[in-house]
């Protein structure tokens, strides 16, 4: 399962982080989903869930965000947000392929949250 090794190469890279933050928390995990990284959200959620029991992450929230493509028009230079990931008309001049995609291929760690509370 694809998801599994993604989650797996996060929780190596919080390893890393969480080294920092000597002795705290980890509470809450963001990370973002491009619409065109090829991951369903949901199963990136039930692959952590079925992982962190196992780490020292256990009971720490992931949340998903999924990024939207954006483009520039190869025509026009006019942004946008395509409805579909296929076919994309530039709304001003309809210009169809050659864009170039800004925004939507993310598959990274936005941000964590750590509990100081402790
Ligand atoms: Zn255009």
């Amino acid at each position: 399962m694809h998801e599994m090794s993604i989650i797996q190469s996060i929780l190596g890279i919080l390893k890393e982080e969480m080294v920092k933050y000597d002795g705290q928390k980890l509470k809450k995990v963001t990370i973002k989903n491009g619409a065109l990284a090829g991951v369903v959200t949901e199963s990136l959620t039930f692959a952590w869930e079925a992982l962190i029991p196992d780490t020292p992450y256990a009971g720490v929230v992931l949340e998903v965000v999924e990024v939207p493509i954006k483009v520039a028009c190869g025509q026009c230079g006019e942004e946008f947000w395509p409805e579909h990931t296929k076919c994309m008309p530039c709304p001003k001049c309809e210009t169809l392929i050659g864009h170039d995609v800004l925004e939507g291929k993310e598959m990274l760690i936005d941000s964590i949250e750590i509990d100081d509370t402790v």
